[in-house]
């Protein structure tokens, strides 16, 4: 802005310098030009006064100009300049007018002289015409004569209208210069004018801060959302270029940053065609798997503008935002439950084909009268083991359904559940020791379940003349036996649904693979601990704990 006024300041100044010098010497040239005349005017009466009084010649009297001497006819008799026969003077301006008013005079070009000239012509006593002829240079001579100058007037000029444009420029400008946008109290020495602009600014600038401070308000709260989340949140433009995340993505992707490419943190095709298809169709999905863990990718399209028919459903979006699910735990219960009812409807099988099979061979009459009882005997156990087996999914089931809360819970007596517990349970010549006290805060019916089917199982897996130790603290129960032990290796093994350790003696001892799992899932609910220590051929030890409540 600056150079713009200086230069309008500039150029105006130098405009106005040029037309004055122009108009000064117009008029110094034509103030000049009648002071000539008057001069020739003057020097004409002086001759004519002498010529008329006295007896002199006009070849005796000197001047620095030509004097001539003209009949009324035109014809010259007399030139101080030109010799000899000069043509007829008749037609100039200056002698017609001599011969008529008495003096005339002219300003012209001299055919003669070949120079501009200034006539004054006399008419005197005698009737002739005494003519004083001056010659000037022309303006273009005078002016080249005079360049040196020129120049150095219009160098001068040129400074002079630097300088005044710098200064006043500087002095144009200083009040808006010192003017801070950021506080409008003070506007006594801002121009007037700018008081309607200054203000609407003003108002501008309260109307940005307000929404700056909206726009600040919410980005704090959506960092506070979206940095709390605990799912991943990824912000990609439009070339699939990592723009933001939050705090629980850099946790689960380490290698997450700024204007990384997708594909270089995930590596997976599928999860860059999900991208890609959500820049141009708004939504998509897919699930993918690392190292071991589920996500499921939901990626939305952040829309810019939409893009051909309805039909087609074609966005043009400026970028893609990935919300990052762990689904483990949800995929992981997906294939328990795939496995449950697989292994459910094989260990259903097996008791109800085996009824079948004594059902059809009696009905046949191929079964010989002494074996009957031993065929009714078998049908009742596979009866029974069935009726078990549907009792233990049903138990499970409806914990799975259950909440903890939703039960009563009481305090238990745990020494008098273990003895009502091991009183129904037939202990087979085993040597049963209880000791201690303790209560614990639960469900009474699943506790007992719980209690229920570890002592059986002590029993179950327990030797000839083996030993059974129940200990009861105040934050523990355990469950030890002398029995044939877990290998190491399925020691983890056994709280899965239908897991039986050896099929061979699984055989022998009736069971459904589903105690342990009752056993766990109650636990769970509860939010007891569970641990289990075995040796095989020496016995195992199941403890219970809780924190006191
Ligand atoms: P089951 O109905 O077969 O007893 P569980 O879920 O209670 O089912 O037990 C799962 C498997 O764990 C059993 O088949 C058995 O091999 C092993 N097991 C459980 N308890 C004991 C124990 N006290 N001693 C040895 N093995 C055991």
């Amino acid at each position: 802005m600056t150079r713009r006024i200086f230069w309008a300041i500039f150029s105006a100044s130098f405009l106005i310098f040029l037309l004055g010098v122009v108009f000064c010497v117009y008029f110094l040239q034509k103030e000049f030009e009648k002071n000539i005349l008057l001069s020739m005017r003057n020097q004409a009466y002086s001759i004519k006064t002498i010529l008329d009084s006295t007896s002199m010649s006009i070849s005796a009297i000197k001047i620095p100009a030509r004097l001539s001497v003209i009949e009324d006819n035109g014809e010259v008799v007399f030139d101080s300049v030109l010799q000899g026969v000069l043509e007829s003077h008749s037609n100039r301006p200056e002698i017609i007018d001599a011969i008529k008013k008495g003096e005339g005079m002219a300003k012209r070009f001299s055919a003669n002289l070949h120079q501009k000239t200034f006539y004054y012509a006399l008419k005197l006593r005698d009737g002739k015409i005494l003519r004083i002829a001056s010659s000037r240079d022309n303006f273009i001579k005078i002016f080249l004569d005079s360049i040196f100058w020129w120049i150095g007037l219009l160098v001068f000029s040129v400074l002079v209208c630097i300088l005044l444009a710098r200064v006043l420029s500087r002095l144009i400008l200083s009040p808006l210069e010192s003017l801070n946008l950021k506080n409008f109290s003070n506007l006594s020495s801002v121009y007037d004018e700018f008081l309607p602009f200054l203000n609407k600014i003003s108002q501008q600038e309260k109307t940005i801060q307000k929404q700056l401070k909206i726009l600040r308000q919410k980005n704090q709260e959506f960092n506070a959302i979206t940095q709390n989340m605990q799912e991943c949140l990824i912000l990609l433009n439009e070339d699939l270029r990592v723009v933001s995340f939050n705090k629980m993505a850099k946790l689960v992707f380490k290698n997450l940053d700024n204007h990384k490419k997708l594909i270089e943190i995930f590596k997976s095709e599928e999860i860059l065609d999900t991208a890609n298809k959500a820049l141009r169709f708004k939504r998509c999905e897919c699930d993918i798997s690392i190292d071991g863990t589920y996500y499921q990718i939901l990626a939305s399209g952040i829309l810019d503008e939409e893009i051909g028919s309805e039909k087609s459903r074609e966005f043009k979006s400026r970028g893609v935002v990935l919300l990052i699910l762990d689904i483990t735990e949800k995929k992981e219960r997906e294939n328990l439950r795939r496995e449950f009812s697989a292994n459910v409807s094989h260990e259903l099988k097996t008791p109800l084909t085996s009824i079948s099979g004594y059902a059809e061979l009696l009905k046949n009459n191929l079964v010989q009268p002494c074996d009957v009882n031993e065929f009714g005997r078998k049908i009742e156990n596979q009866a029974k083991r069935l009726l078990e087996l549907i009792n233990d999914i049903m138990k499970l089931s409806e914990l799975d359904e259950s909440k903890s809360d939703e039960n009563i819970k009481e305090r238990i007596d745990l020494f008098k559940s273990v003895q009502n517990i091991l009183e129904q349970l037939p202990t087979n010549g085993l040597q049963v020791e209880v000791k201690g006290y303790g209560e614990v805060y639960g469900v009474k019916t699943l506790i007992e379940d719980m209690i229920f089917n570890l002592c059986e199982n002590a029993i179950k897996y327990n030797k000839k003349n083996g030993s059974i130790k129940v200990i009861i603290t105040e934050n523990s129960l355990s469950i030890q036996d002398s029995g044939i032990g877990i290998a190491k290796q399925n020691q983890k093994r056994v709280f899965e649904r239908f897991f039986r350790e050896d099929k061979s003696h699984s055989k022998r001892i009736e069971g459904t693979g589903l105690g342990l799992s009752i056993v766990k899932h109650i636990a769970n609910l509860h939010q007891f601990d569970i641990k289990l220590k075995s040796k095989m051929g020496k016995g195992t030890k199941i403890t219970i704990s809780w924190k006191n409540s």
